[in-house]
């Protein structure tokens, strides 16, 4: 479903991302995980058309977007929760959700995905005509995934969803998670809690300084020695 072949992106005269190929099949759940600052956001935002590569070529669904722009990508079928949720506080939470659907103009459709959403968080529905900035954290994390669900993805991005959340919190996020791919769409998750992301994902990629160093099944990278030492604490 998604190929990057040896994607080059600088900011400036920093070389964030050295040369990364990656795939994603459709219907996996696939990780992205490694220190911080390794380059795992800077490949997410590339494939969602925030950041340009200097070099390289990214494919979906066997079409070369690399030119393509970030709103484009998303009408195409891909759509990002990005790095510290994001959400508009001083609209509700409503609001946020139609948000995510802009794009589109299919009614029937739109109301069936707000429903769907509903369902993976009724918090959400009871908590519809509040602030998106009244929520906690957790529910602020589930506002910005169901915001990138409103757009109807078949490829979804996820950015750090554990950031700043209590475990528990954590865990529930996550079980919704893999739920929404186990309900058909494709995730591409970015995660520094590489324990939980090799938890629920199907394979993995380490990133450091830029490039990806290990590759694998996730239980093959939950049992490989280097990221047991690296990434799990072990
Ligand atoms: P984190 O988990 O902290 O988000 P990461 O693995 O996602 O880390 P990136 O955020 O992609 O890493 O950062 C990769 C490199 O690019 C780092 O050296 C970082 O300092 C640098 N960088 C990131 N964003 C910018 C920016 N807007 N301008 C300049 N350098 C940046």
């Amino acid at each position: 479903m998604l190929e990057l072949k040896d994607i080059h992106t600088y900011y400036g005269n920093i070389r964030a991302v050295r040369g990364i190929s990656l795939t994603v099949n459709a219907g996996e759940m696939v990780c992205l995980i490694g220190a911080n600052g390794a380059g795992k956001s800077t490949t997410l935002m590339t494939v969602s058309g925030i950041h340009t590569p200097v070099d390289g070529s990214i494919h979906f669904e066997g079409q070369d977007i690399t030119e393509t722009s970030a709103e484009d990508r998303v009408a195409l079928g891909i759509s990002q929760v990005p790095e510290g949720r994001l959400i508009f506080p001083d609209m509700t939470v409503l609001e946020n959700l139609e948000l995510g659907a802009y794009k589109r103009n299919d009614r029937d459709g739109i109301r069936e995905d707000l429903n769907k959403i509903f369902q993976f968080f009724p918090v959400l529905q009871e908590r519809q005509k509040q602030r998106g900035g009244s929520l906690s954290g957790g529910e602020q994390q589930m506002l910005a995934i169901g915001r990138a669900l409103m757009s109807h993805p078949r490829l979804l991005l996820l950015d750090e969803p554990s950031l700043g959340l209590a475990p528990l919190i954590v865990k529930q996020i996550f079980e919704i998670i893999e739920q929404i791919n186990t309900d058909g769409t494709t995730v591409l998750l970015v995660e520094q809690n590489a324990q939980i992301a090799l938890q629920v994902t199907d394979r993995g990629y380490v990133m450091e300084t830029g490039e990806i160093t290990i590759e694998g099944t996730s239980p093959e990278l939950l049992a490989d020695e280097r990221v047991q030492q690296a990434y799990l604490g072990e």
